[in-house]
């Protein structure tokens, strides 16, 4: 058992929450902050009949339930028997806020549409941005925090966020400020990124130089100074910015404190991945069309790779990102949802099948990817993640007897409780003996 401090035989220390019983405690702890490649991705540190203590938000304790419960007391006893206890999900690439939706467009693409063409007529991404300019920030919150709930009774505890649908200075700023009302007003972390370079807007068609230099001279150091946002990443694609473009972007990012993160190889092999290599960006996305020699260079460099398997289901791509040669030549994987009015789907659970089943990843890669690994692509590996003392209290309750249940049963969800700081935030249990008895008397 690790425990916080030293304990004396005698009197139990009293806690806020014993989590006990539990069939599968995954910690995902191997006393490593690093992220997690190639067979270290099978190692999920799980303890049978395991226990969690809690105080203060944070994990005092985990070991065998005999032996924390000899240690610990506390008034909130939660039995986990027969269930998987796994830290919360951690959802590393979402595009959380925008106003309207695109589900005709989705007809569309059911008719046979590519994303590219749906573009170059003016809907996608723009359409979104003429509806998201003309919200106000009370709205574009409202929704913002109606997606948080729907992803937290899915287990997902710590969100990034990223801008995207506004493309001017003064619409790039309101979404983050959005993103930040967010964070302070729900339990789930938000880690917000800057994405001005997510589209070029259609007042710059054909100007495309005068926009880049609009995202880099003006809004990165505004975002920057204003403490908006960790990251900056940037849609490096054919027809939306070159190689060259994004360099130039991360670059700006970079210098203004702004941590690189590249949409990459998403439709086309540009040599995304490369770039990402080579200007050491925290992550590179996507990467369906990535070179060999660009997982290489991810690998040598440490660049996570996240995939967005619901991303390349949603637009029908026929294809997904190599997640077995990316594993086997040590390129750290994580998994995220990519919540965007395109792939509108905020269950991480369902991500976790679809890499099993579209991507050949074993149950526990995809449990990884989607925790520990996921934290790490957004800087917080040293918080959350795993299921360790002094880490956040961010636990999933899973009603299933071992995380296989995650690839094997899916489309619906599994989450039976979910504490978020250490304290439980859903709890199926408690809704369920809330609903009425309707079955007429005999
Ligand atoms: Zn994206």
């Amino acid at each position: 058992m690790r425990l916080s401090k030293p304990t004396r035989m005698k009197a139990r220390e009293k806690v806020d929450l014993l989590i006990v019983n539990a069939e599968e405690l995954v910690t995902l702890a191997d006393g490593s902050d690093q992220p997690r490649i190639g067979k270290q991705m099978l190692d999920l540190g799980i303890i049978r009949n395991g226990a969690l203590a809690i105080k203060n938000g944070k994990i005092v304790a985990v070991g065998k339930t005999p032996e924390v419960a000899k240690v610990f007391r506390a008034e909130t006893i939660l039995s986990a028997n027969g269930k998987t206890v796994l830290p919360g999900f951690v959802d590393p690439h979402t595009h959380l806020v925008f106003a309207g939706s695109r589900e005709d467009e989705f007809q569309m693409r059911v008719e046979g549409a590519s994303y590219m063409e749906i573009l170059a007529t003016g809907g996608g991404i723009l359409r979104t941005v003429r509806e998201t300019r003309k919200a106000g920030i009370e709205k574009l919150v409202e929704r913002g925090l109606k997606t948080l709930d729907v992803m937290l009774e899915h287990g997902t505890t710590t969100v990034e966020a990223k801008s995207g649908y506004g493309l001017t200075t003064k619409d790039e700023m309101k979404i983050l400020e959005a993103v930040k009302r967010i964070n302070q007003l729900h339990c789930t972390d938000v880690v917000p990124t800057f994405l001005g370079a997510h589209a070029v807007p259609p007042e710059f068609r054909g100007n495309q130089a005068e926009y880049v230099s609009l995202v880099v001279g003006d809004m990165i150091p505004k975002v920057a100074e204003k403490e908006l946002a960790e990251f900056c990443d940037v849609f490096c694609e054919k027809g939306v910015f070159n190689l060259e473009q994004s360099r130039r972007i991360l670059a700006a990012g970079k210098s203004n404190r702004l941590k690189p993160k590249i949409h990459a190889d998403e439709m086309s092999m540009l040599g995304g991945a490369e770039l990402a290599a080579d200007i050491q960006a925290v992550s590179a996305d996507h990467l369906l069309f990535s070179s060999v020699e660009g997982m290489k260079a991810m690998a040598e460099k440490g660049v996570m790779a996240v995939l967005l398997p619901a991303a390349a289901l949603s637009l029908m791509m026929g294809r997904y990102a190599d997640a077995r040669l990316m594993i086997d030549s040590g390129v750290p994987v994580a998994l995220a949802t990519d919540f965007n009015p395109s792939c509108l789907v905020e269950n991480m659970q369902l991500i976790i099948a679809f890499a099993c089943h579209f991507m050949r990843l074993t149950c526990a890669e995809a449990v990884t990817a989607a925790t520990i690994n996921a934290a790490h692509a957004i800087g917080r590996g040293k918080e959350v993640g795993s299921l360790e003392v002094g880490k956040k209290a961010d636990v999933v309750v899973l009603d299933a007897p071992n995380h296989k249940f995650l690839g094997y049963h899916f489309g619906v969800n599994l989450a039976d409780k979910v504490i978020k700081n250490g304290r439980v935030v859903v709890d199926k249990d408690a809704e369920r003996s809330a609903f009425p008895v309707l079955k007429e008397e005999e």
